[in-house]
Parts: C-alpha cells; structure tokens; sequence
C-alpha cells in the first residue's frame, strides 16, 4: 500500500468514526430521554419489576453500571432540565454528566454544567469532591475471594477515633490486639442484639401470648416475601412493610394468614396490581 492510499484509508475511518460518535451520542440521549418515559408511566410493573432499576437490568439487559448511571442522570434531568438539552447538543456525555449529580441543582446549574463541559473528568471529579467531600470515597462492598469482601467507605474524623477507641478496649479485653474486622463483629453483634427484630422475635418465640407482628417478623425473618418469576425470593430486608393480603377494606383481617412481609417497591407493586 503506497503512503498516500494508506492516509485516504485512516482518513475515512476516521470519517466512519465520527459518524458513529454522533449517531452514539444521539441513542444516548434517546435513551435518557426513554427511561424518564418509563419511569413516569412505571412501564416496570407491566414486568413485575418493582423499580427501574430492576427494569434496566433485567428486562432490558443493561449492564449494572450503564443502568446506574443512565438512570441517576435520566432522575437529575427532570429536577434541572438544562442537563438533558445539553446531553441532547451532544456536548456532555451521559457518564460524564453522572460525576456531577451530587451536586447539581437548579440554583448552580449554570456554573457546574459549564464545567462538566469544560473540564476534562478527572478534574471534574476533583471539584466534585471538593464540594461534596462524602462523595469523595464512594461505598463498596465487593467480593475479592468466595468468601471475603473488600469494604470502601469514607468516614468522619469523630468516627474514626470512636472505631479506634472500640479497637483499643476489645484489645485490651481480649489481652491482644483486634483488627479493625474483629471489633466491627464485636460492635455488630452487640447492636444485633439489642435492635434486630427477627432476633428480638427469636428470643420470644416460646411465649404463649407472642403478638402476630413477631409471628409474622419469626416467619417472614424480616425478608420480603416476593417471589420472582424465575422463583428466586426478593432479598430485601429494608424498607420493610407489613401487607394484608386480603385488604382490610374488603374483610381481610390481622391474622397471621393474612399477613405478609413486603419491600415498599414490592409493596407498591402489589398495589398497583
Ligand atoms: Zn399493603
Ligand atoms: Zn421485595
């Protein structure tokens, strides 16, 4: 290939490219603008899905993160509608506008979506965690082995020195030093304890007079009751209410029978049937 047929080659591809960036800039803002749509006429719970989250992901396959993102920005869009003109001019990406959510509002709009579009992202993220220093450090949780998790969190000064103070006195205990891992165990389990109402419920289940809330958190162990299509058990253990199956308005009474753990989006989901 001679030297000049070769540039005519990278040029066109590089033609091909542009195109395509344009084209994949409009779907992203298409499809911005079709989770807002799904989520105002919560097309979710034609799938029994209780939220859109649950919607992105398994009904229309989008990765967890392209979910996360699309749906944070498609949720910030409808409280400053200036970040979905600019998505839609093509001069701001869908992942890029993501970093600034947290802080975004209609009263800064202006300044910080000029720097969304200005800056390149890591200084973008810079001056987002500068104005939001929780943000900084984003908690994970995430397996490093079957069995072993790896936990990121940002904590506060005060927080610190009280984990530190724990630490020192379940050493001291214990006659050696404790990790960090064995005093949150410690700490856990005490608080466990004293608030978990499935244990609380478990340590009374021998009573005669147990009140049917307890029956009910002893059988449902505080977990909803859903089950999914593909017969998995919805995992939730927050948010947590308590639902008649039988509405009471058409006779349904507080019986055990009648009562069954839900998570408020699977709670909704049931009502909205
Ligand atoms: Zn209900
Ligand atoms: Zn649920």
């Amino acid at each position: 290939m001679t030297d000049s047929l070769e540039k005519n080659m990278q040029l066109e591809i590089h033609q091909r490219a542009l195109g395509i960036v344009e084209r994949y800039k409009r779907v992203e803002a298409e499809l911005l603008d079709i989770l807002q749509q799904a989520d105002e006429y919560r097309v979710y719970y034609l799938f029994e899905c209780k939220n859109l989250h649950e919607y992105a992901m398994n009904i229309l396959k989008l990765s967890e993160s392209v979910a996360f993102n699309f749906i944070a920005v498609a949720r910030k869009a409808k409280e400053v509608p200036e970040l979905k003109s600019i998505i839609e001019s093509g001069a701001l990406s869908v992942s890029k506008a993501r970093k600034i959510t947290p802080v975004l509002n209609s009263s800064n709009q202006k300044e910080w979506l000029q720097m969304a579009v200005q800056l390149p992202q890591r200084k973008l993220e810079q001056c987002v965690a500068k104005a939001c220093p929780k943000q900084a450090v984003p908690e994970r949780m995430k397996f490093v082995s079957e069995d072993r998790l790896n936990l990121q969190l940002g904590i506060s000064e005060s927080l610190s020195r009280k984990l530190k103070r724990a630490q020192d006195l379940e050493s001291q205990k214990k006659r050696k030093s404790v990790s960090l891992e064995e005093t949150l165990d410690v700490l856990l389990d005490l608080y466990l304890k004293e608030q978990d109402p499935v244990q609380k419920s478990e340590r009374l289940k021998n009573r005669k007079n147990l009140s049917v809330a307890r029956q009910v958190i002893l059988r449902d162990k505080g977990q909803c009751t859903f089950i999914h299509k593909n017969g998995d058990r919805c995992k939730d253990q927050r948010w947590i209410d308590t639902h008649h199956v039988i509405p009471k308005n058409l006779g349904g009474s507080n019986s055990l029978e009648n009562l069954v753990t839900l998570c408020s989006g699977h709670h909704k989901l049931m009502h909205a049937h």
